[in-house]
């Protein structure tokens, strides 16, 4: 590891991922440093695996169906965030000039206020870490009901593209693009990609906090980073949480 001149340390990675050579150079904060101020380094390991999944995949001969322009996953799905995420999306829309950010802060109250409406405002809030899978999938055919579009899509494309969450990255399917209005209904077929990263944060972020944490959809990221904000303030040593859930989200 060495220093770059903003103060941040560079970081580089050498795997192989689906026997293809993966290199990775990424800066990391030099200092204790929240969860979410890792997410651009670990955004940088995901998106350099998920090329080489791709390139895997497209070389056995299929093509993944995603591209701009298709934007159904945005439009309908709960899109899961981990909390530094979640807590990340809310100091974007912070930054985001006007008429932007406006815009942005309605579409979020607008979906808020439809999840209350249908009584699926606490279910997602305050997780019940009983709940089933069977019955996570009930209250998810319910919150795909609604058609929440994020507020980040414009024009049919992502507007914080380089900042999306770890879902909206590794989200690839190579079945056909209208099988994803109705995923629980139909046979999409989503391409398996090798790095856990949001089961891996929410481990790292539990060590950190003492509390178990667990995601909520995109659409809930404000409220959530405004409750949770004290858990959401917590810094560690940057490399030493970096390796962790590297580690965690690849093994
Ligand atoms: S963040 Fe971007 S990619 Fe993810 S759901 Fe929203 S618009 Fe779509």
């Amino acid at each position: 590891m060495s220093r770059n001149s903003d103060g941040t340390a560079r970081v580089t990675l050498a795997l192989r991922v689906h026997d293809r050579p993966v290199h990775i150079d990424a800066r990391l904060p030099d200092w204790p440093a929240r969860l979410d101020e890792l997410l651009p380094a670990l955004r940088e390991v995901d998106d350099r695996v998920i090329d080489a999944v791709v390139a895997h995949v497209e070389a056995g001969g299929k093509r993944v169906s995603c591209a701009k322009g298709c934007s159904a996953c945005c439009r309908a799905q709960p899109v899961p965030v981990t909390p530094p995420e979640a807590y990340a999306l809310a100091r974007l829309v912070e930054r985001l000039p006007e008429p932007s950010g406006a815009r942005v802060r309605a579409g979020f109250a607008a979906n808020v206020e439809r999840l209350r409406e249908a009584g699926l405002y606490e279910t997602y809030m305050q997780r019940d870490p009983a709940m089933t899978r069977d019955e996570a999938r009930v209250i998810a055919r319910r919150y795909m009901a609604l058609k929440l579009t994020c507020p980040f899509l414009v024009n049919d494309a992502c507007s914080i593209y380089a900042e999306r969450p770890f879902t909206c990255r590794q989200y690839l399917v190579t079945s056909p693009p209208k099988l994803c209005d109705a995923p629980l209904d139909n046979a999409v077929k989503p391409v398996p990609i090798p790095a856990k990263f949001a089961t891996a944060m929410l481990e790292v972020g539990e060590a950190l906090t003492g509390r178990a944490p667990y995601t909520v959809p995109l659409a809930l990221s404000l409220d959530y980073a405004g409750v949770n904000r004290m858990d959401l303030e917590k810094s560690g040593p940057a490399k030493l949480a970096f390796e962790q859930v590297v580690r965690r989200a690849l093994g």
